[in-house]
């Protein structure tokens, strides 16, 4: 087998697989349908045209496959049309009068295919005749129907390309680019064809490449490809897995073919068989798992928007809950007996949680849609280590703990830091050592160690397994403590506190002896960090 055949086998193997890939992609999709149908079609073409090539087989069986040969030719213009009128959306309505005119003509083609109407009889040319038929080895003498069935393609091809262009110039948006991209494969395969099949044969005498005509179709199978999955399924995963098997199924083709025994033969065309199997479930499965990713992206996506819209939503009502309770406290609203200000200040500390449960999953959201500014300013760590004790001091004296902070021995440098989003991972540590020790308490302690200053809170609470230190940063991650003391917590205080470390180019980490020995969390922070760390 010669190069040019090769080629021409692995395209059509390629185009076959597009076929298949597209058809799995959405079997129920009528143009789905329709675009593997043409696919299946084409291949069929070019196979039974490269088996009326091989100068080995009788007349009778040459005619047939060249019968066979215009199967394609006779279909594909009637299935392309049909997909102009369906793709991407049908503009008025196709009704069975469309559909009959489209279709009775390939049909009379079709049956009068066995006659001799389109083809009367064929014949092997001579080696010196082969220039003639633009390289072919086998012509044939044309019936009465045969220039019909030129016009017909031509009339079919140029009717769907017209219907194409104008849903171009009419249609907006992602239909708009749909339909660029079938336009500019249709022009490729106009081109490359025209230049292999006349250009080159005609005025430079260049046959060899003439073969190659037919399979520059590939172009507008890929773009149509393309187009119709609205360009995410094709990844070039999908694509490198087709080639690939491509490639290895013309080799084992060639292997079967070019094999001396019979027995070989069959052994061979065995493996050939199963490859194919293969090579068909294997990228069913890529397509399987993209489909599903893409899948798993759009979904999280939602949550994401979901969690962003109701946790805005749920801010604001909030934050006015919080400004009225305080002003009733303050007694704003009149004098607060004491047997009022005990529920009302219950009111106002679960609102605080509330408030923090919601931007914590604001964080989140804006964490994972990757839409987290931060703004960097000097900082200094003690005096916002100081403000989240402040603020937490109450809290710790309403449980009986000390709640302390030991300064360091040389005064600390500031460090470029966001300091809304430090502060609230230093809260949300703090807050948990208050939320999961019983007794004793908490100490602070900050230190400068190798251009990092150093942040250890240390508790003598309900402390952590090894187990559940592995997991205890991830987002949703509740250990024993938190499911036990403080039923309420959702487990994304320590995610998002580490997200925000780390866009500081720190380091989170915690130690603990085992359960009920307390539990020390550190957080690290280098000196010099790049301001512009983004995450
Ligand atoms: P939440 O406290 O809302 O559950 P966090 O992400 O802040 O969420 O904490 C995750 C889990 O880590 C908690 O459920 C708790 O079991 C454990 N934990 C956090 N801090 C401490 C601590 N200081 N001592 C013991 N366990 C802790």
């Amino acid at each position: 087998m010669d190069l040019i055949s090769a080629i021409n086998i692995a395209i059509t193997i390629t185009i076959f697989f597009i076929g298949i890939t597209i058809l799995f992609s959405s079997h129920k999709k009528i143009s789905n349908i329709i675009f593997f149908i043409i696919c299946f079609f084409f291949s069929f073409w070019s196979i039974t045209d490269f088996l009326t090539d091989i100068p080995k087989f009788s007349l009778d069986i040459l005619l047939l496959l060249s019968k066979l040969t215009f199967v394609g030719p006779i279909i594909i213009p009637a299935l392309f049309l049909y997909f102009s009128l369906i793709f991407p959306i049908s503009r008025r309505e196709i009704n069975l009068v469309h559909r009959l005119f489209i279709f009775i003509i390939p049909a009379i083609f079709l049956v009068s295919l066995p006659t001799n109407l389109i083809i009367r009889k064929i014949f092997i040319l001579e080696p010196s005749e082969i220039y003639l038929s633009l390289g072919w080895r086998t012509g044939f003498e044309s019936g009465p129907l045969y220039p019909f069935l030129i016009l017909y393609a031509i009339i079919f091809l140029t009717i769907a390309l017209v219907i194409l262009g104008k849903k171009f110039f009419e249609l907006k948006g992602v239909y708009r680019s749909q339909l660029k991209y079938i336009l500019i494969g249709f022009s490729l395969t106009i081109i490359f064809s025209v230049f292999f099949g006349s250009v080159l044969p005609v005025f430079f005498n260049i046959y060899i490449f003439s073969k190659l005509s037919l399979i520059s179709i590939i172009f507008v199978i890929f773009t149509t490809a393309l187009a119709i999955t609205k360009y995410h399924l094709f990844n070039i995963k999908i694509i490198l897995s087709e080639i690939l098997i491509g490639i290895i199924a013309i080799l084992l083709l060639i292997q079967t073919l070019t094999s001396k025994y019979t027995s070989s033969k069959i052994i061979n065309g065995g493996i050939f068989i199963l490859f194919c199997l293969f090579g068909y479930y294997l990228i069913r499965a890529t397509i399987k798992e993209i489909t599903l990713r893409e899948e798993v992206d759009r979904l999280s996506k939602m949550k994401s928007e979901f969690l962003s819209i109701a946790s805005h939503q749920l801010c604001t009502p909030l934050t006015a809950v919080k400004g009225y309770i305080s002003m009733i406290l303050e007694g704003t609203y009149g004098k607060v007996s004491e047997k009022q200000r005990k529920p009302l200040e219950n009111v106002y500390a679960s609102n605080e949680r509330l408030i923090k449960l919601v931007n914590d999953l604001l964080n989140i959201s804006r964490l994972e849609a990757g839409r987290v500014e931060f703004n960097f300013e000097p900082t200094s760590l003690l005096e916002m280590v100081e403000g989240v004790v402040n603020e937490l001091k109450i809290n710790a004296e309403k449980k009986g703990l000390y709640l302390r902070i030991v300064k360091p021995s040389q005064k600390l440098p500031q460090i470029m830091a966001d300091k809304d989003k430090l502060r609230q991972a230093i809260l949300n540590i703090v807050d948990n050592g208050i939320k999961y020790t019983q007794q004793g308490g908490i100490e602070i302690r900050l230190n400068l160690e190798d251009e990092k200053i150093k942040i250890a809170i240390a508790d003598t609470g309900e402390g952590i397994t090894q187990e559940e230190i592995d997991k205890l940063f991830e987002i949703f991650s509740r250990a024993s403590a938190g499911m036990q003391t403080y039923t309420a917590g959702a487990g994304i205080g320590l995610y998002v506190a580490k997200k925000f470390v780390e866009a500081h180019g720190g380091r989170i980490w915690v130690k603990s002896p085992g359960k009920g020995k307390g539990s020390t969390f550190y957080i690290e922070l280098p000196i010099n960090i790049n301001n512009k760390i983004k995450i």
